[in-house]
Order: C-alpha cells, then structure tokens, then sequence
C-alpha cells in the first residue's frame, strides 16, 4: 500500500519501509528536488545516520550503477546513470522526476536498494527489468524482491504520437492492448502500468509490487509536471531509497 507522510511530506510503500529500510516518493511540498538542498535537508533532518546522498546525472538512458560509497563527502554524484543499486547501510539513493516513472527496489534477504527514473525511453527500453537483473547479479533472488512503482503521468494524461506507439508495440507486443487506450482520438500510454508489467514478467511477485493511482500532471497541489508546468516554473520531485 503507498501511503501519505504529512509531517515528512512523502508518499511511501508500506512493502518497502520497516525499522531498516527507509523510501519515500516526495511531494511538490518537499521543494524541488534539482536543487541538492531538498536533498541534504530532507537526509539532516529525517535520515539520522546518513552517510552520503547519491544523486545519478540522469540522462533518460538505461544504465545501472552499482554505488559504493567513497565517504570523502556527503554528496556523491553519479555520472550517465537512471538507475543505482547498493548494499551499503546509510548511502541514501536518489532520482528525481516530474512524470517520468520512478521505480523503488529493495532485497531485503540480501540487504539491497535500488532506485531507477524512466521516463519513455527507459521504460521501451526496460530498464526496470535491468534493474531486477543487477540485483539478482548481487546476489538477490527475485522472490525476495519488493518494487514500489511512484508516481508518474496517468494514461489520463498520457497523449503518445504514432511513431512512438510503434516503438512500444514491436517492444512490447503482448502488452499493446493494456498499455495503451483512446482518448478522443489520441492514443494514451500507460507509463506505470508498463513498468508493472515488466517487473511482473521477470518474476517479482504481484503481492510485492505498490503502484501509485494518482497523476501527476491532473494533481498540480500535490505534484511537480513537466508537461503541465514546463513553460511555467516546473520543478521535479525527489524520490529517495536507503538502508540503515
Ligand atoms: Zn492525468
């Protein structure tokens, strides 16, 4: 179940947050999640032995970094990276998005975190199923394996051209008729649905898997959206994993 922090103005998954594992998928309150300041205050005053905040340069590319802190300095930037993995206590794992799909994963057998951002590219592109494999490369087993799945733009909002629809359905054939819907004409994708799916197929089972109802573009009080703000003052939402 994903559920609302209002003192710490974060949504969470009730499957990934216990005594040692700490996600959250933070609000427009939160701030802005580009400046490192969200971050950094977020981790000072709620992350009590934070080590380092991990901040991947996203690049809409489907690389995965498995992180290792160095522990010369409180902030660690990642280069040409969407998605990271850790076993490391305190290393606090970051993306930020406004509608893009932020995807949240933690073993928590073997010890593991994973955050990941895809937007449409990495989502044709599964990174999310690269994410599980990296994982399962760490020693993970998918069985153990819990994903929260943030939130994004709904297929409300979703409007896709045709060339980008073909993309999808020679990707994803199987899928066609689940991801995408008519709207008055246009056709619609089902950004978290797709990510679903996907985690789904490689064999994380469906009782460990969160999803989030809610759209970013229609929930201006709540969320950042790039397509309803970007020629206004959009910002992006700062999601974050860690083990303690
Ligand atoms: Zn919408």
């Amino acid at each position: 179940m994903i559920l609302y922090d209002p003192d710490l103005k974060i949504f969470y998954s009730t499957l990934i947050n216990d005594n040692r594992f700490f996600g959250g998928f933070g609000t427009r309150a939160l701030g802005d999640g580009r400046n490192i300041d969200t971050a950094i205050n977020f981790a000072q005053t709620n992350i009590p032995n934070f080590k380092t905040i991990v901040i991947p340069e996203q690049i809409h590319s489907v690389n995965v970094t498995n992180f290792t802190a160095n522990l010369i300095d409180n902030v660690e930037r990642v280069s040409e990276t969407d998605g990271i993995i850790t076993k490391d206590i305190n290393s606090v794992l970051t993306v930020i998005t406004a509608d893009c799909s932020p995807l949240m994963f933690v073993d928590k057998k073997q010890g593991i975190v994973g955050i990941s951002h895809q937007g449409w590219r990495g989502s044709v592109k599964r990174l999310g199923q690269k994410m599980i494999k990296k994982i399962i490369e760490l020693g993970g087993k998918k069985e153990n394996i819990y994903v929260a799945i943030g939130p994004s733009i709904g297929q409300c909002c979703y409007d896709i051209d045709d060339e980008r629809y073909y993309e999808f359905v020679s990707e994803f054939d199987g899928y066609a008729d689940k991801i995408f819907h008519r709207y008055q004409g246009d056709l619609h994708l089902n950004l978290a649905l797709l990510n679903y799916l996907q985690v789904k197929e490689l064999g994380v089972l469906e009782k460990n898997i969160d999803h989030f109802p809610f759209c970013t573009n229609c929930d201006k009080k709540r969320f950042f959206s790039f397509r309803r703000d970007k020629k206004i003052d959009y910002g992006e939402m700062l999601s974050f994993v860690v083990k303690n």
